[in-house]
C-alpha cells in the first residue's frame, strides 16, 4: 500500500540570520528566523515524511521548546523522521518539494539541496524533487518577508 504524506512550512527573514534552506547556506541579505536553523524546506519535507506515517508532526518530535533543538541542524531533524519511518518498516517511493520565495534565486543551489535530502533520508537522489518559485511579488513571500514551502512524499 501506498501513503502519500504532505508539509508546508513557513519562517519569517530576518536581517540577522543566515539563510539556510536544503542543508545550503545560501548568500543573501537576510535568514529566517526560528528556534532551530529554521530551515524551512527540510521542515515541510519532514512533516511530509512524518504525515505518510501518520506519526505527527515536526513540533511534535522535536518542540521549539527544547534547548536541546536550538539552532539545530534540521537536517538531523529529518534523518531521525526518516529512520523512525525505516524502522516502522517503511520506505520512502519519492519526495517532491517547492520552495516559495520572491529571492534570491535558488536554481544554482539546488543539487546541493537534493543531496542533502537524499542522503538524510538514505534514498539516492533521483527520488528527491526540489523547485522553486517566486508568487509574482505578491503577499508575503512576494513581499520578502518570509520564505515558504510545500513537500510531498509517498512511501510503501
Ligand atoms: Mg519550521
Amino acid at each position: 500500500m501506498f501513503r502519500i504524506g504532505h508539509g508546508y512550512d513557513v519562517h519569517r527573514l530576518d536581517s540577522n540570520r543566515k539563510l539556510i534552506l536544503g542543508g545550503v547556506e545560501i548568500p543573501h541579505t537576510a535568514g529566517l528566523l526560528g528556534h532551530s536553523d529554521a530551515d524551512v524546506l527540510l521542515h515541510a519535507v519532514t512533516d511530509a515524511l512524518l504525515g505518510a506515517a501518520a506519526m505527527g508532526d515536526i513540533g511534535g518530535l522535536f518542540p521549539d521548546t527544547d534547548s536541546r533543538y536550538k539552532d539545530a541542524d534540521s537536517l538531523e531533524f529529518l534523518r531521525a523522521a526518516a529512520k523512525e519511518l525505516a524502522r516502522r518498516g517503511y520506505s520512502i517511493s519519492n519526495i517532491d518539494a517547492t520552495v516559495v520565495a520572491q529571492r534570491p534565486r535558488l536554481s544554482g543551489y539546488m543539487p546541493d539541496m537534493r543531496k542533502n535530502i537524499a542522503r538524510a533520508c538514505f534514498i539516492g537522489e533521483d527520488r528527491v524533487s526540489v523547485k522553486a518559485t517566486t508568487e509574482e511579488g505578491l503577499g508575503f513571500t512576494g513581499a520578502c518577508e518570509g520564505i515558504a514551502a510545500h513537500a510531498i512524499c509517498i512511501i510503501y
